[in-house]
C-alpha cells in the first residue's frame, strides 16, 4: 500500500483530472464483484421479510461491541434509537483519528461493500431517513471509493439518490468524539456536547441518532449474512474478535485480526515479533489516551473492562509497540503535545490542563505531586473523554517509569 501512503489530495486531484482514474486506488472489491458473490442478498431478504428484533438480537448474540472505542453493546444502541420516535438517522463515525489506528482504513480499502451493506442494514433495523458518512479527509482514497460505490448502489437502485450523505472531515481529531461529529455534519464547529441527553435520544439535527463505527458495521455485514459464530470467537473468558493496527518496534506492523482475549504477546507475535534489535520495553494499548504500560504487564487480554483496573483501555485497539530504544517520558509528552494542539478549547481544564501538563514533563525532574493534582481537575472536570484521558499517559509514566522522571 505505499502508493496509497503517499497520496495526497493534490496528487489524487492532479492524477483523477489527468484522467488517471486508478493511479492511486488499491485494488479492492467493487460492486459487481461483490454482488456475483452474493452481496446485498441479506440486505434485500431483510427488507422483504426481516425482523428488526430478531436481527439485533443476533448481533447482539456475536458479542459484537462498538470498535470505534466506547465499546458499547451495538445490538443495544440500536434498541435504544428504535424506542425513539422518528424520522431518525444514521451516522457513520469514519474519523479514525486516533494515533496509532488504521484498521477502518484497512477494511474499507479492501471490501468497501461489506461495511456499506452493513450500514445499509443498521439503517433498516433502525428505519434510518438518511445516511450520514463522516470519513476523514485525509484518507483520499477511501473517499474516491466510497464516492463510485454509493453511485453504483444509487445506479442498481439498493438505495435512492442522496439517501448515504458522504461528508468529509477536516482534520480535527475532536471530531471523532460522536456529539463534536455530530456538531460538524450539522455544519458547526466540532465542539463536544454535554450529555445527557445522549446521541441516540437527540443526535443529528436533533433526531434520535444511531451513530456506528467504520469496522462495527463491517462486522453486522458479516454477522447478518454469515451468523453470529463469525465473531463470536472465545479466548481467556472474552468473546470476539478486534482488528489490532499494530505499529512501532515489530517485524510486521499493519492490521492484525485476532481473538479479543489476546494479549500483548499474542499481538507482537502475530506481528512477526520484535523488530531486530529491539527489546520489548512498553506498549500502548488503544491509542495515546490508553497510555502506556510496561512490558510487565503483559498477561492482560487486551479488550474492553480488562484494562479500566490497571488505569487503561483498549479504545481502538491501537497498539503501538516501544523497545528499549525509546524514552517512556517522551512518548508521554509527545502525546500531551498532541491533546493540546487537539484539544478544541471549549473547557478550561481540558485546554488549560493540557498546555500547563506540557510545560510541567519538560521539567528534568517531574513535579508529580503537581502533575497528579492537575491530573485529577482535568479527568474529574472536563467534559468530554480528550480531556478526561489525557492525564493517562502522565500517571501511568509515573507509576511504571518513575526512573525516568
Ligand atoms: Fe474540548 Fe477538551 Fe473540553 Fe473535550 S475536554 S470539550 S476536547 S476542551
Amino acid at each position: 500500500h505505499n502508493h496509497i501512503d503517499h497520496a495526497t489530495p493534490e496528487k489524487v486531484a492532479a492524477a483523477l483530472a489527468a484522467g488517471d482514474t486508478h493511479a492511486h486506488l488499491p485494488e479492492y472489491e467493487g460492486f459487481t464483484a461483490y454482488r456475483d458473490a452474493g452481496g446485498y442478498e441479506t440486505l434485500l431478504a431483510l427488507r422483504e421479510s426481516g425482523d428488526p428484533v430478531a436481527e439485533g438480537e443476533k448481533v447482539l448474540s456475536s458479542g459484537l461491541r462498538g470498535l470505534g472505542g466506547a465499546g458499547f453493546p451495538s445490538g443495544k444502541k440500536w434498541e435504544f434509537v428504535r424506542a425513539e420516535k422518528g424520522p431518525r438517522y444514521l451516522a457513520v463515525n469514519g474519523d479514525e483519528g486516533e494515533p496509532g489506528t488504521f484498521k477502518d482504513r484497512y477494511y474499507l480499502e479492501r471490501t468497501p461493500h461489506m461495511f456499506l451493506e452493513g450500514m445499509l442494514i443498521a439503517a433498516w433495523s433502525v428505519e434510518a431517513e438518511t445516511c450520514f458518512i463522516y470519513m476523514r479527509d485525509e484518507y483520499p482514497a477511501v473517499l474516491e471509493i466510497l464516492r463510485r460505490e454509493i453511485a453504483e448502489l444509487e445506479g442498481a437502485g439498493i438505495v435512492a439518490p442522496g439517501y448515504i450523505d458522504l461528508r468529509r472531515g477536516a482534520g480535527a481529531y475532536i471530531c471523532g468524539e460522536e456529539s463534536a461529529m455530530i456538531e460538524s455534519i450539522e455544519g458547526k464547529r466540532g465542539l463536544p456536547r454535554h450529555r445527557p441527553p445522549f446521541v441516540a435520544q437527540v443526535g443529528v439535527f436533533g433526531r434520535p441518532t444511531l451513530v456506528n463505527n467504520v469496522e462495527t458495521l463491517y462486522w453486522v455485514g458479516r454477522i447478518c449474512r454469515e451468523g453470529p459464530e463469525v465473531f463470536a470467537v472465545e479466548k481467556n473468558g472474552r468473546k470476539g474478535l478486534r482488528s489490532y493496527s499494530v505499529s512501532g518496534r515489530v517485524k510486521n506492523p499493519g492490521v492484525h485480526l485476532l481473538p479479543a482475549g489476546s494479549t500483548i504477546l499474542d499481538v507482537i507475535e502475530a506481528a512477526g515479533g520484535m523488530a531486530e534489535g529491539h527489546v520489548f520495553k512498553a506498549y500502548q494499548p488503544g491509542g495515546p489516551s490508553s497510555g502506556l504500560l510496561p512490558a510487565s504487564m503483559d498477561d492482560i487480554p487486551l479488550d474492553f473492562d480488562t484494562l479500566q483496573p490497571h488505569g487503561s483501555f483498549i479504545g481502538s485497539a491501537a497498539v503501538v509497540v516501544l523497545s528499549d530504544q525509546d524514552s517512556a517520558r517522551g512518548a508521554a509528552l509527545n502525546m500531551l503535545r498532541f491533546f493540546e494542539d487537539e484539544s478544541c478549547g471549549q473547557c478550561t481544564p481540558c485546554r488549560a490542563g493540557c498546555e500547563k501538563a506540557v510545560k510541567l514533563m519538560q521539567a528534568e525532574r517531574w513535579d508529580q505531586p503537581l502533575l497528579e493534582e492537575l491530573c485529577q481537575v482535568m479527568g474529574d472536570a472536563s467534559i468530554c473523554g480528550l480531556g478526561q484521558a489525557a492525564p493517562n499517559p502522565i500517571r501511568l509514566v509515573m507509576k511504571h517509569f518513575g526512573e525516568e522522571v
